[in-house]
């Protein structure tokens, strides 16, 4: 972990937040390849789940929703962790998180107090009025802002059942323990999606959906490049589920720091939408246009939290390995030889994935070659997430794409003013292949799809 965090923050992936005031504990900023990183995920997710599905809608709905959607939803009530704190250091830790019957403090084994429910809603005011009538929640998942649409978006989007409203967005826990980087911030996003199907007259019919899900999910993990071993599917028992859940499987990762939970698939029956219709007053039951029944439709529901997604990626991608080092690399350039190995990092992103698809290196910094290479950077950066660098020597360039998962580098030298050709190093296998500069946006297109 502290070699990935030293090199996000080195290469300009995630920076600690608010740094040069010292920080703030625990919250993160992406910087310009973590964004780039991030919003592959999120595209590449809302592609696969939304548009290519006929079956999907999205929604984006507002941050801060009518303090009641909580009330309903039970997160006013039941959204809480069990926190004791130490009497002598004042240390605070979630109940939940230590060995069963801990009294004494792990820090200084002095005595706990007994835990109390702790609600994670963060709040606010909204308005000039810092008082009870006028308090508000930070939404501490997007979940509530698909069932209190789900009329709406169920009529105007003409779906029938079965059929899903998905959001991806910021959520928001006052956690008692944040930490281990990006894993638990009090601030992060999730992608969701509320299927709703038809109310189940057996289990095999929810089950059958949820299998679905769980499947899609498996997928997911695989496109994004995680290992089948890393991952763990915890069935999670009675008494330990969210207050909404019939059915929850937790899918698990083996970070670093422990197996923890990656994403989850719940079964939220018909809970959000009962209550909502109760509260409301609003009839929020689904006109089954075949049979002309009235009835509230349940909800299996996948969801995936956004950073844990950047993080697992990044921790699957980290590779260190020998190979010649800069020296040789240089050398072998001049077609020379060298035997001497170094160490390298590099990102073994799946290409989709990488924040920058193609590097442009101009072998030299002088003018004859930097034209060239400038009117290569402008084709390519139509089409290509593309970098551009002429610093240092091409050793130590590869060896920067090479960290931050750069699929393909571009050198433009001497030979390129008689041949019109480029060289072209793979990231994984550090292979390079002479291009001609006609072909060379092509020839990428295809790689990179591949
Ligand atoms: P945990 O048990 O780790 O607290 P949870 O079961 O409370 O997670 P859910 O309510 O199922 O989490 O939230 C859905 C997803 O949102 C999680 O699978 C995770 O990817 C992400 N997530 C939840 N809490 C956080 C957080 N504090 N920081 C970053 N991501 C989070």
């Amino acid at each position: 972990m502290e070699k990935l965090i030293s090199l996000c923050k080195r290469r300009g992936f995630i920076f600690p937040g608010s740094e040069i005031y010292g920080g703030l504990a625990n919250s993160w900023d992406y910087g310009p390849l973590g964004i780039e990183l991030k919003m592959n995920v999120k595209a590449a997710w809302w592609m696969r789940f939304v548009r290519q599905r006929k079956d999907v809608v999205g929604v984006d709905t507002a941050l801060i929703m009518n303090p009641k959607v909580w009330e309903a939803s039970g997160h006013l009530a039941n959204f809480t962790d069990p926190l004791v704190e130490c009497k002598k250091c004042h240390e605070r830790y979630r109940a939940d998180q230590l060995p069963v019957n801990t009294t004494k403090c792990p820090n200084c084994a002095s005595e706990l107090t007994p835990p109390r429910q702790f609600n994670m809603m963060l709040k606010t005011f909204l308005g000039p009025a810092e008082d009870s009538a006028h308090v508000a929640y930070f939404r501490p998942e997007t979940a509530q802002g698909m069932f209190v649409n789900f009329a709406l978006a169920a009529g105007t989007s003409r779906k029938r059942l079965p059929f899903g409203i998905a959001q991806m967005g910021k959520a928001f826990r006052n956690e008692i323990t944040p930490g281990n980087f990006i894993f638990r911030t009090r601030e992060f996003e999730q992608m969701e999606i509320e299927y709703f199907i038809k109310p189940p007259k057996t289990d095999a019919e929810w089950t059958a959906h949820f299998e679905t899900w769980l499947l899609e999910m498996k997928q997911w993990c695989a496109h994004l490049g995680i290992a089948e071993n890393k991952l763990h599917f915890a069935e999670i028992p009675d008494g330990e589920r969210a207050h909404y859940s019939k059915r929850t499987v937790d899918i698990e990762y083996e970070y670093p720091f422990g197996r923890k939970e990656l994403y989850g698939l719940a079964y939220r029956t018909d809970f959000d939408l009962k209550n909502h219709m109760e509260k409301s007053g609003e009839d929020l039951r689904y006109n089954d246009p075949e049979t002309g029944e009235k009835y509230l439709p349940h909800v299996i529901e996948p969801t995936w939290g956004v950073d844990r997604s950047v993080l697992v990626a990044m921790l699957e991608a980290y590779h260190e390995e020998k190979v010649a080092d800069l020296r040789g690399l240089d050398a072998d350039l001049r077609g020379k030889e060298s035997s001497e190995e170094e160490m390298r990092v590099v990102m073994k992103f799946p290409k989709w994935l990488a924040p920058y698809k193609v590097a442009v290196l101009p072998l030299s910094k002088k003018e004859e070659l930097s034209g060239v290479a400038s009117e290569v950077y402008d084709t390519l950066r139509a089409q290509f997430v593309t970098d551009y660098d002429e610093t240092q020597s091409i050793g130590k360039r590869y060896r920067r794409q090479d960290e931050i998962g750069t699929p393909y580098c571009v050198t433009v030298d001497f030979d390129t003013l008689n041949d019109k050709a480029v060289t072209v190093r793979d990231r994984d296998t550090m292979k390079q292949e002479r291009i001609a500069i006609a072909e060379l946006k092509s020839y990428l297109a295809e790689k990179l799809t591949t």
